[in-house]
C-alpha cells in the first residue's frame, strides 16, 4: 500500500495546513524505541520533543509494555460510575505521595483540555453550591494555552488557536502574564522579585469578588514558546487568591511529571493548588488519560444527600481506563526503580550546558532559558533590540523542515526551538540531537 497517499486520500491531521503537507508529506512511523523512531522506510528520527511532550521514558519503554501486557490481559475497561478497579486506586493512592500537600481527590477525564474543563466547571459549580455565587468569572495570564475544546479555548490565549472562535467563548478576564525575555521592567531573572505581578493584583483590586477561579501553567508557558517565569510569581498568585478566596487551578499537564526537574512545577514555589490538572507525562505517553486533583474542601461542597441535587455530575467514558492506569503505575515504578528524580538536576545542568555551548553564539540566537530538560532557544531578527523574525517567514517551521530531512524532531513553536526530550535523555543522545539542530539551524541561516 502507498500509505502517505492513503494517509493524504483520509486523513485530517491536527494542527496543521493541510496543504503543506503537498510539499511536505506525513511521515509514517513503523517503530520506537527509546528516543528513535523509524518511519516504514527504515529511516531514524531522534524525537527530541517527546511526542508532543508526553513521552517520558522513551518509545517502546520495556517497563511500561510490560504492565501495558498484564493489564490487558486481566481488564481493559469498566464503566467508572460505581464501579473501581485495583490499577487507578493504587494508582491515586501512590500518585498523593507525590503531590502537593491538601491535593487529596482524584477526579479522571480522558485527555488534557477534558480535564481543564472539569476543573473550571468544578469552581464554577463550587461557588454556586456555597451560595457565592457571584464568583461567576475565569482569570488566566496573556499567552496561557490550556487545549482546545470550548471552555479550555477560552481561558487559552494564544491567537493561532483562539481568534476565529471568540464568539463562542466564555467569558474571560486576561491579565497581562511575565514576560521574562522582553521584561517590560528591565529586570532581568536573576534579580526579579516577580515585579509583574502587580498587574495581576491590581485586576484583583477591582474584581476580584468575582472571580471563580485563576488558571495558569505554573513556571512555563509551553504552547506560548516555552516561556519560563520565576517561581516567586507562582508564590505571590497563591497568597493573591488566597486573599480574594479564589481557586487556584494548576495545569500541570505540560509540566508535570519532572519535565522541569521537580516531580511538579508548583514544588519549586513550594506551593499547593486547589486543584492541579495531569496528563501527557502520566502514563508515559502511552494511553490517554488525565486527572483533576483537588481538596477535600472542594470535594465536600459537592457531598450531600442524592436528593439535595449536588452531585458533580461530569462523566467521560474512559474515566480511569485500567490500561492508562497501569501504564501510569509503570511510570511511577520508573521514578523509583531508576532515582529519576534524584539524578535530574545533575543531567539538566549537563544538557543546558551543551545546548548553550551549541547556540549561544549565533547571532540570531536571543536567549536560551532552561527549566528542567526542558531548553528554548528563540530565534530573534535583531539581538541588540530582540526584534522577532517576521511570522510570515515561518523560521520555525522551515528549519523543523530541514531537521526532520536530517533526523531529527524538534517541532518549533513559532520562532521558538525547543528541546523537551524524554527524562532517560542520555549524553551520547544530547550530542546527537544537537549535532543535527545546529547544522539545520546553520543551514537555514546560510542558504
Ligand atoms: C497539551 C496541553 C493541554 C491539553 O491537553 P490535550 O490532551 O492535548 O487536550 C492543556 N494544557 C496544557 C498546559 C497543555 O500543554
Amino acid at each position: 500500500m502507498d500509505y502517505v497517499q492513503k494517509d493524504l486520500d483520509y486523513i485530517w491531521h491536527p494542527c496543521s495546513q493541510m496543504k503543506d503537507y503537498e510539499t511536505f508529506s506525513p511521515i509514517v512511523i513503523e517503530k520506537g524505541e527509546g528516543l528513535a523512531l523509524y518511519d516504514v522506510d527504515g529511516k531514524k528520527y531522534l524525537d527530541a520533543v517527546s511526542s508532543w511532550w508526553c513521552n517520558l521514558f522513551g518509545h517502546s519503554n520495556p517497563r511500561i509494555n510490560e504492565a501495558l501486557i498484564q493489564q490487558v490481559q486481566n481488564l481493559e475497561h469498566v464503566i467508572f460510575a460505581n464501579f473501581s478497579h485495583k490499577p487507578v486506586i493504587e494508582l491515586c493512592h501512590r500518585l498523593h505521595t507525590y503531590l502537593p500537600e491538601g491535593l487529596d481527590k482524584f477526579f479522571f477525564t480522558d485527555n488534557g483540555s477534558a480535564a481543564v474543563e472539569a476543573a473550571l466547571k468544578m469552581s464554577f459549580h463550587y461557588h454556586a453550591q456555597i451560595g457565592d455565587s457571584q464568583r461567576k468569572k475565569f482569570m488566566a495570564l496573556t499567552d496561557a494555552y490550556h487545549g482546545e475544546t470550548i471552555g479550555a479555548l477560552s481561558v487559552g490565549d494564544l491567537d493561532l488557536y483562539t481568534e476565529v472562535y471568540k464568539p463562542l467563548m466564555i467569558d474571560v478576564i486576561r491579565v497581562q502574564g511575565p514576560d521574562c525575555y522582553r521584561c517590560p521592567y528591565r529586570l532581568d531573572r536573576a534579580s526579579c522579585q516577580g515585579e509583574c505581578f502587580e498587574k495581576v493584583e491590581e485586576s484583583l483590586a477591582q474584581i476580584g469578588e468575582e472571580v471563580a477561579a485563576f488558571i495558569v501553567e505554573p513556571l512555563v508557558q509551553a504552547a506560548a514558546g516555552m516561556k519560563i517565569y520565576p517561581p516567586i510569581y507562582l508564590k505571590k498568585l497563591r497568597q493573591a487568591c488566597d486573599k480574594y478566596g479564589i481557586h487556584l487551578i494548576a495545569d500541570e499537564i505540560a509540566v508535570g511529571f519532572g519535565r522541569t526537574g521537580k516531580m511538579f512545577a508548583c514544588e519549586h514555589a513550594g506551593i499547593s493548588p486547589d486543584m492541579i490538572c495531569l496528563s501527557k507525562g502520566l502514563t508515559g505517553g502511552y494511553m490517554p488519560m488525565a486527572i483533576v486533583v483537588t481538596t477535600n474542601k472542594i470535594y465536600e461542597a459537592f457531598y450531600a444527600d442524592y436528593k439535595e441535587g449536588k452531585a458533580f455530575m461530569h462523566s467521560h467514558t474512559y474515566s480511569g481506563n485500567p490500561l492508562g492506569a497501569s501504564c501510569a503505575l509503570a511510570v511511577l515504578d520508573i521514578f523509583e526503580k531508576e532515582n529519576i528524580l534524584e539524578e535530574l538536576p545533575e543531567r539538566n545542568a549537563i544538557f543546558n550546558k551543551k545546548v548553550k555551548a551549541t547556540f549561544q553564539d549565533y547571532p540570531y540566537v536571543g536567549e536560551i532559558r532552561q527549566i528542567g530538560f526542558i531548553n528554548a532557544v528563540e530565534l530573534v531578527e535583531d539581538k541588540a533590540t530582540k526584534k522577532s523574525f517576521d511570522s510570515s517567514l515561518r523560521v520555525g517551521y522551515e528549519i523543523y523542515k530541514i531537521a526532520v530531512s536530517k533526523g531529527l524532531i524538534l517541532r518549533p513553536l513559532g520562532n521558538v526551538l525547543y528541546f523537551n526530550p524524554p527524562l532517560t535523555l542520555t549524553e551520547s543522545e544530547m550530542d546527537e540531537m544537537l549535532a543535527i539542530a545546529k547544522e539545520s539551524v546553520e543551514n537555514y541561516f546560510n542558504r
